[in-house]
């Protein structure tokens, strides 16, 4: 895993260059006595705050900075880049009541890792005897092939995809976590319900 912090702090030609392995699971290095390709399949996690000062929200130091300045900051993340980002969550920074709050209601990490155990057991064996292993390797002539989904499960990715709000790529990828979605639940396949959360994941809707 590759953890960025602050990611819009790094420059622009840093975070482009992880497009393409991002894509591919290949890392291509050239230089002027040839090239050489390495394995780079990765899962990159990038974070962000909302604006540079970094303050969001906070009632006795509010921050100043313009709608302009926030949008400038947030637009170094570029458009081909975020399209190749499956999940987009906003974070609000927890209050004093929220840490100190009764955790026993919280799920611990125990359950939530078998839980994903599980999923990715139940998408190996759906793939048994093929290359891959999980649905982030599903390769696309896959997924709109042999792992169609029905049209009532398509229509708000169709939707989106004719409005122009969803790229082609992140069509494929909305599919991919709608698959993740159904293994999670173990339904047998995404209904409208898994199309329509994995959209809302790749869209960074708030929930
Ligand atoms: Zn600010």
């Amino acid at each position: 895993m590759l953890f960025l912090d602050e990611a819009p702090e790094f420059p622009m030609n840093v975070l482009d260059a992880l497009r393409q392995p991002l894509e591919s699971g290949r890392v291509t290095v050239s230089r002027s006595l040839g090239s050489i390709t390495f394995p780079a399949r990765f899962m990159l996690v990038l974070a962000a705050n909302p604006c540079p000062c970094a303050q969001p929200s906070r009632q006795d130091d509010p921050c100043r900075c313009t709608p302009m300045t926030r949008r400038r900051y947030l637009a170094r993340l570029s458009g081909p880049l975020l399209d190749r980002i499956d999940v987009k969550v906003s974070i609000l920074r927890a209050t004093r009541r929220e840490l100190l709050a009764d955790r026993r209601f919280i799920e611990p990490s125990r359950v939530v890792a078998e839980r994903v155990f599980l999923a990715r057991e139940r998408a190996a064996k759906r793939f048994a005897g093929t290359p891959w292993r999980c649905n982030a390797e599903m390769p696309t002539g896959v997924l709109h092939g042999e792992y169609r989904l029905p049209g009532k499960a398509m229509a708000p990715l169709l939707r989106c995809l004719d409005s122009g709000v969803l790229s082609a790529r992140g069509l494929d990828r909305v599919l991919r976590v709608a698959w993740t979605l159904a293994d999670l639940t173990d339904r047998a396949r995404p209904g409208v319900e898994e199309t329509s959360a994995a959209l809302g994941l790749w869209l960074g809707e708030e929930r």
